[in-house]
């Protein structure tokens, strides 16, 4: 496998970053991770915008214009061979000697790296998976896209352990804000598709949005609501997306089946949609 590290292209086993790194030291980074498709790149221009967006937030220069970052993922995915899987990069603040405070006149470093993944699943009745609950015990700012993920993976390790795909997280108010890694909708118990609204305490997924542009197009109704736990645990349907998990229908929730304990008509729906947007992505 190929990494790009900073200007330069190498063996993924010997690519490394400065003890120093900022990233590393203080999780004073962010980060991407784009699906890639039939060999290419699935909802880029959102992805770019998200990159943007979470330097912007945290005063991280950008490391290149996105014309430049584009060309450097896509020599990753062609010099890995990738036509299914992902890429991922990452933007730290940089080197210096270690110091809370942001250091002065210093350049913001890329890596890029890339890694085979499985084809898009056709089916839907493959792709089911169960998800637990668990306490979201993140910060205040997950709307931007930081390395800092610890909470995201101790939520992740204790859906492992329960043989579950997610771990959909609870708020102290007792609401849903998303999954650990992926943005959480339901069919209430009145027939209603919702999704949280986004602000501060949800990151704004990039197939949140080509799933909602999808839905305008094909005049899905839906409601950027969020649900409490009660009226989660309720649900007809529960389902995620993710640039790696698209649509995907959760079949049980802490171990009751969800609706039918199948996936429902509007994940089904949706599913198709999400596919076919896919598919065209790898088209263009
Ligand atoms: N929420 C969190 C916490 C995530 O980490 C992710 C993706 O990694 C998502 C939601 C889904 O975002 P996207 O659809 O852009 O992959």
């Amino acid at each position: 496998r190929i990494a790009y590290v900073n200007g330069r292209y190498v063996p993924q086993r010997e690519a490394s970053v400065n003890v120093e790194d900022r990233g590393y030291q203080f999780g004073d980074g962010v980060y991407e991770v784009i699906h890639v498709h039939d060999g290419r790149f699935v909802d880029t221009g959102l992805h770019l915008a998200r990159l943007a967006r979470s330097l912007r937030e945290l005063a991280i220069p950008k490391p290149m214009e996105d014309g430049a970052l584009l060309v450097v993922l896509r020599e990753v995915v062609r010099r890995n061979r990738i036509r299914e899987g992902i890429v991922y990069m990452q933007v730290s603040r940089g080197v210096a000697r270690r110091d809370h405070a942001f250091p002065r006149d210093v350049a913001p470093a890329l890596v890029v790296t890339a890694r085979h993944g499985k084809a898009f699943p056709r089916e839907i009745d493959t792709w089911t998976g169960t998800a637990i609950t668990a306490p979201d015990i993140r910060w205040g700012r997950v709307d931007i896209k930081t390395v800092n993920l610890l909470p995201n993976c101790l939520a992740k390790q204790k859906a492992r352990e329960a043989g579950a795909y997610e771990a959909i997280l609870i708020d102290r108010d007792g609401n849903v804000t998303e999954g650990s890694s992926t943005t959480v909708w339901a069919v209430d118990e009145d027939g209603v598709l919702r999704t949280r609204h986004l602000d501060h305490h949800i990151l704004p997924g990039c197939t949140r949005a080509a799933v909602i542009s999808l839905m305008e197009e094909a005049g899905i109704r839906f409601e950027e609501r969020g649900l409490s736990e009660a009226e989660l645990r309720a649900a007809r349907e529960i389902f995620l997306t993710s640039a790696t998990s698209y649509v995907k229908p959760m079949v049980r929730l802490d171990g009751v089946a969800v609706g039918e304990g199948t996936p429902g008509p509007v994940a089904r729906r949706l599913f198709e949609l999400f596919a076919r947007h896919a598919d065209g992505a790898a088209h263009n």
